[in-house]
Formats: structure tokens, C-alpha cells, sequence
């Protein structure tokens, strides 16, 4: 009998395994790991460079990236947070660096950093790690659990899940009485044919609005605030469709209702960010003013591209018309056309090759003070296995090393 079995190499098994030897050498513990790769996701994340955590020191503002798992992670990042994240790899000799938006990374900017750190640290607490070890059944005992893998049975006193998004421990966490809620896919960009983006590939926008259109309703039944279904900031044209930021935060945040309408829906879009039809217009009117002589094509507005610029205007007039020739009513077909564009979305396509689950272990059957589950003493859970995902930028990991160093300090 060992005591604690730990189901998954990766970040959060890994992340467990480290801080509860460290704090109790005595213990045996053992990593299955089902493939005989270990840290897999962490090796490839960050485009091989892993973003590790994100500069946002403040836990209420922190969990306003996390779509699903805000309210129960609240607590967690007060006691483990990107503080204490940076602190830990500095302990061990890894420095974190911060980009320009938040998004800190070794500085070595190799991943590989992290996964030695990790191995390093298995060698020198003496952490026993199994790969092609495949969890395959779990029954709970009166003094614990009975593991079947695909090579041999593992008794033990506790058990942690960090087997990430995986429907076989779902299924079989669902066989022990949890509640897991369906996964769907997040962090997807948007399929879009549509003549103002054809052929701009490459086009960016420093800031624009994305908002769905969906019925009250459906809004009501997904419990989407108005905020939710309208997310603001830089978008990028790309051969499917639209990328970026903000459609990025959309399909995070709408992950669900996005599945339900099987990827097919409508969004407007404005392409000058939070400006209003309004204020547009007024600008258009007062370039007419001071340029009345100027080609119209010749003067991109609202950090709009050359190239978008032209093809959003052509739509009503000829590039080369000056803009003295531009009736207001003209401009304020344009005006609409930039603040208020709607397109079709036809299907999704993977950011990056990075995705993440929303859906999971039903959060409500997880006490966030140990991460144990509520319904079966001593099993414990971290990582993506639970309700729990973020937007793009650290969060993800994040959530796992503060979910798994937290029930390393109770365990
Ligand atoms: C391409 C890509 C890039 C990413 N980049 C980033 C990034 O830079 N920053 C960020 O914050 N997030 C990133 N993410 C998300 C991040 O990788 C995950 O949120 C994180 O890995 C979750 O950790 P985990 O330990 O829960 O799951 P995982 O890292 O997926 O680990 C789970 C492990 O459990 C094993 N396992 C599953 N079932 C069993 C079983 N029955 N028996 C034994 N073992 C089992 C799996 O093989 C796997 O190794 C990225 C994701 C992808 C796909």
C-alpha cells in the first residue's frame, strides 16, 4: 500500500507530487503516467517557450480570467498566486522574465527549463515516476483505493487526479458519484468568408469590439452578462477568418453557447474599438474638413491598415475620390461600416494548436480550501481535469500550480 498515488505527469501532477515531498519526505508517493512522455503539454506550451504564470498580482483582478472556476479559485490564489509562483521557480534557480502584455516565460525562453526543473526535483526528493502506466480502473476501499493500470494493481491511502482533459478518468470519476460537466472545446479562433476580410490575411487591428448576436434568451439560458458576449481588443485577419485577443476572450467566455450552436452564428464587429457610430462620423466629417482635397484612400483612420482601409471604403466610393466629393451621407454609410460590420461565422479553427476543455469535475463537489473531493474522502483533484479554464497568457497553468500547491499544504 503506498500512500498517495498521483494519476498524470503532468503540470499539476507534477506540481503536487514536488510540494508534497518537500514538506513530507516520509510519504510514498508514485506518478502514473499513462504515455511515456512526461510533462508533454508543458514541453510544447508557450510555442515550446511556456508562458508560466501571468504578471497580475491581484487575485480578484487574476480571476477575471478564468471563465469557468472564478469564484472557487479566488481563495486559492491568495495563498499561491503568481507571487508565490515566481518565488518558487526563483528558489530553484529559474528566473521568469514578463512581456509587454503580462505574459511572463523563463528567461532561457525554453521550456525545457521547466521540465528539467521538475525531473530534477522528482531525482532529488526521490519521487517515483511510472510512464506507460495507464490508470485504468479506480474502486474505493474502506481504507483507500484499488488502482488497475495496464501493467500491474496499485493499492493506496490517497489519491490526486491530474489526469487533465481525459474522458476515461471522467467516465470513471462519474462511476465514483461526480458530477462532470460535458467538455467543449475553448480558446478557438472564428471561420469567416466574408468580402471585407478576403485575401487581408496578416491585417490587424489594435483595437476592436466583438459581439455576438444571439437572442435574450439564449443569453438568459447560457447566463451571459451583456459584458460577456461583447469583448474588446486587438484582432488579426487570418486565412479562416478572425484571430486575436479579442475573439479569442469570445470564444472562452461564450465557450458553451458557442458549442450549442454547433459553431454557426452571427457577430458585429467594430473595427475602431469602443468608438461609437457617432464620434466615427464625426472624424470622417472633420478629415473632409481639413483634407477636402486628399484622396480618400490615402488617409486610413482609427489604426486601421492601408489595405483594410480601402477595402472597407470601396465599398461605398471610389479610392481615389477626394473626400469634398464624400456627401456625409456616404460618410455615414462608412462610419457604419467600421463601427458595425456584421459577419457570419461558420465553424472554428485551433489558435496556435493551443486549446484548453471548459467542462470537467463539477466544481461544487470540490472543497478549494484542500482541492478534496466532497462526496469521497481522500481523492483529491488539480488541473484541467476540473470545471476550471482560462484565457490564453499563463492563467491555465497558473490555475494547476495553485490548485496543486494548495492541496500539497493540506494533504
Ligand atoms: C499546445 C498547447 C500549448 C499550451 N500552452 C500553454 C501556456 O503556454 N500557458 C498556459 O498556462 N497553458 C497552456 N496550455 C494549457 C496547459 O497546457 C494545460 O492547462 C495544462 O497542461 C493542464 O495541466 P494538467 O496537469 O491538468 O494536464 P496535462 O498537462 O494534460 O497532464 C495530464 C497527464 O495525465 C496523463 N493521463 C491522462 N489519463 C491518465 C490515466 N488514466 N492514467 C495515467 N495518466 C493519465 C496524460 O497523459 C497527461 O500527461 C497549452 C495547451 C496546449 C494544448
Amino acid at each position: 500500500m503506498i500512500d498517495i498515488a498521483i494519476v498524470g505527469g503532468g503540470a499539476a501532477g507534477f506540481f503536487a507530487a514536488i510540494n508534497i515531498k518537500a514538506k513530507k519526505p516520509n510519504l510514498s508517493l508514485v506518478i502514473f503516467e499513462k504515455s511515456k512522455t512526461l510533462l508533454g503539454k508543458v514541453k510544447i506550451s508557450g510555442g515550446g517557450r511556456c508562458n508560466v504564470t501571468h504578471a497580475c498580482f491581484n487575485p480578484t483582478e487574476l480571476v477575471a480570467y478564468y471563465p469557468r472556476g472564478k469564484k472557487e479559485l479566488l481563495t486559492v490564489f491568495q495563498k499561491f498566486g503568481p507571487t508565490e509562483t515566481i518565488e518558487w521557480f526563483k528558489q530553484r534557480r529559474i528566473e521568469l522574465k514578463k512581456e509587454a502584455d503580462g505574459r511572463m516565460f523563463p528567461v532561457s525562453d525554453d521550456s525545457t527549463t521547466i521540465v528539467n526543473c521538475f525531473l530534477n526535483e522528482c531525482d532529488r526528493l526521490r519521487i517515483k515516476v511510472e510512464v506507460g502506466a495507464g490508470v485504468q480502473q479506480i474502486k474505493q476501499t474502506t481504507n483507500g483505493f484499488d488502482l488497475v493500470l495496464n501493467n500491474q494493481n496499485v493499492k493506496c491511502r490517497q489519491l490526486i487526479i491530474a489526469g487533465g482533459s481525459s474522458d476515461k478518468l471522467w467516465q470513471q470519476m462519474a462511476e465514483l458519484g461526480h458530477t462532470i460537466i460535458p467538455p467543449v472545446p475553448s480558446l478557438f479562433t472564428f471561420n469567416i468568408k466574408h468580402p471585407l476580410l478576403h485575401d487581408l490575411m496578416g491585417n490587424s487591428f489594435s483595437n476592436s469590439t466583438v459581439k455576438l448576436l444571439i437572442d435574450k434568451d439564449l443569453q438568459k439560458q447560457f447566463q451571459l452578462k451583456k459584458e460577456d458576449i461583447q469583448q474588446s481588443g486587438p484582432m488579426l485577419i487570418t486565412h479562416w477568418g478572425l484571430s486575436g485577443p479579442a475573439i479569442l476572450k469570445l470564444s472562452s467566455v461564450a465557450a458553451r453557447l458557442l458549442h450549442y450552436l454547433d459553431y454557426e452564428f452571427d457577430i458585429a464587429i467594430n473595427f475602431a474599438g469602443n468608438y461609437t457610430t457617432d464620434q466615427v462620423l464625426e472624424t470622417l466629417i472633420k478629415q473632409k474638413a481639413e483634407t477636402p482635397k486628399k484622396q480618400i484612400g490615402n488617409t486610413a483612420l482609427f489604426g486601421l491598415t492601408n489595405r483594410f482601409w480601402i477595402r472597407l471604403v470601396e465599398e461605398f466610393v471610389d479610392k481615389e475620390q477626394i473626400w469634398i466629393e464624400c456627401n456625409n451621407k456616404l460618410l455615414l454609410k462608412i462610419a457604419e461600416s467600421i463601427t458595425n460590420s456584421s459577419m457570419q461565422v461558420k465553424g472554428k479553427s485551433t489558435f496556435k494548436d493551443e486549446f484548453v476543455t471548459a467542462g470537467g469535475i463539477d466544481l461544487k463537489e470540490v472543497e478549494f480550501k484542500t482541492m478534496e473531493s466532497k462526496l469521497i474522502p481522500n481523492l483529491f483533484f488539480a488541473g484541467e481535469v476540473l470545471n476550471i479554464d482560462a484565457l490564453t497568457g499563463g492563467f491555465n497553468f497558473q490555475a494547476a500550480w495553485s490548485e496543486a500547491w494548495v492541496m500539497a499544504e493540506n494533504i
